[in-house]
């Protein structure tokens, strides 16, 4: 039985996939762990469903027009506690006295802002939301060294590193073996990848995420963040991470090091894994999470990536080479043919060629800071949206 602090909680995207699996971890370690906040986008039937189990102290909707409609839901359940909606109530959240961890899950870059107040309130984050850390890296670990705030993965690569670098602070990395699957199109001829659809690009073949992440993982924008978000995490740069295509998703990531050793992460593709180590390290947790049955799944294969098919992941690798707020651009031009995409505006492989093009016409910044980001966002949405035929 524990004995120690129970730590107060606060979701930041409670509702969506990681969002309701750190409630399960959260409900299967309930002597250890409190939900405090919870903050969703727009899902208010959800955001109810979540308050009536966990009663957490605050509840926070980012869409302001749907206040009311979460207030009169709440108080009919007998909610108690506070009804908060708009973005600048979730910055506020997270910098409440009572909270200790802070899982930022947003999705995209609307996840930015509330992670960058968490810091400076020198709350411990789980990160999930990778787009923060492509945006703005060099921002976020400026303040995260600054205010004591420990970046805790919750991206299963990411925690597979971090796993694998558990007791070699002393010891240098050589190459980060950054594992991707593939996604569903991984066998795709660029003829057949110029006509699929949304549809066909939201059946992951190994994990269960949300829409948005799943169109990344199709057309590897994913892995490209991904490839950065390491960077910056693990203060490696980019030409010693090297992507391999790993279709069984049993090899989170690993890490080479300087004597030749690789030491990696291998599990069941599960994210419950993951998000609970974010909460628990340096401890683990007994789970009855599915186990990896190795002589079951028989072989584990790795291949290169084919940067032909696949022309984001060197979109990525050209962003952050550049630096600057490029990485922004990068960010926002997809976060533009990724919903384009999904709505049937934009055809798959075009998506890549807005993107190139958004970063090719973007006004170049070295230095940004936190405005020069929200002006970079905005005005590279406008560039790519206007890039759509
Ligand atoms: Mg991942």
């Amino acid at each position: 039985m524990y004995e120690g602090k129970i730590k107060n909680i606060a979701i930041l995207g409670s509702t969506g996939s990681i969002g309701t699996q750190t409630l399960d971890v959260v409900r299967a370690n309930s002597d250890r762990y409190s939900v405090y906040a919870i903050c969703a986008n727009r899902s208010v039937d959800k955001l109810v469903e979540q308050a009536r189990e966990f009663k957490p102290e605050v509840v926070c909707i980012a869409d302001e027009s749907l206040y009311d409609s979460l207030r009169d839901k709440l108080s009919v359940i007998g909610f108690a506690g506070k009804v908060w909606s708009g973005s600048d109530s979730i910055a506020e959240v997270v910098t409440m006295d009572s909270i200790d961890i802070v899982v930022a899950a947003m999705v995209g870059y609307a996840g930015l802002r509330p992670t960058m107040e968490a810091i400076k309130a020198g709350k411990t984050i789980a990160l999930a939301n990778k787009e923060t850390l492509v945006v703005a890296g060099e921002l976020i670990c400026d303040l995260a060294l600054r205010h004591h705030a420990p970046i805790l993965p919750v991206d299963s690569e990411h925690s597979a590193i971090f796993q694998s670098l558990v007791g070699e602070e002393r010891n240098e990395i050589e190459k980060i073996l950054l594992t991707a699957s593939g996604g569903p199109f991984r066998t795709f001829s660029l003829d057949q990848m110029r006509s699929v659809t949304a549809s066909e690009a939201l059946k992951h073949p190994n994990w269960d995420m949300g829409a948005k992440i799943t169109i990344d993982s199709a057309s590897m924008m994913n892995k490209g963040f991904e490839v950065i978000e390491a960077k910056w995490l693990f203060g490696v740069e980019v030409d010693k991470i090297q992507v391999l295509v790993h279709p069984q998703s049993i090899v989170h990531s690993a890490v080479q090091f300087t004597d030749g050793a690789i030491k990696a992460q291998l599990g069941a593709p599960d994210m419950k894994l993951p998000i609970q180590y974010a909460l628990t390290y340096p401890d683990r947790l007994k789970t009855d999470f599915p186990r990896a049955e190795l002589t079951r799944i028989g072989s584990l294969t790795f291949e290169e990536p084919d940067l032909n098919r696949f022309p984001n992941l060197g979109l990525a690798y050209q962003a952050t080479k550049r630096g600057g707020n490029i990485p922004c651009v990068l960010n926002a031009a997809n976060e533009v043919v990724n919903l384009a995409f999904r709505e049937g505006r934009c055809g798959f492989l075009q998506m890549s060629d807005i993107i190139a093009a958004t970063m090719a016409k973007a006004h170049f910044i070295e230095k940004p800071t936190y405005e020069d980001y929200v002006a970079t966002d905005l005005a590279a949405r406008q560039i790519a949206n206007s890039l759509i035929r």
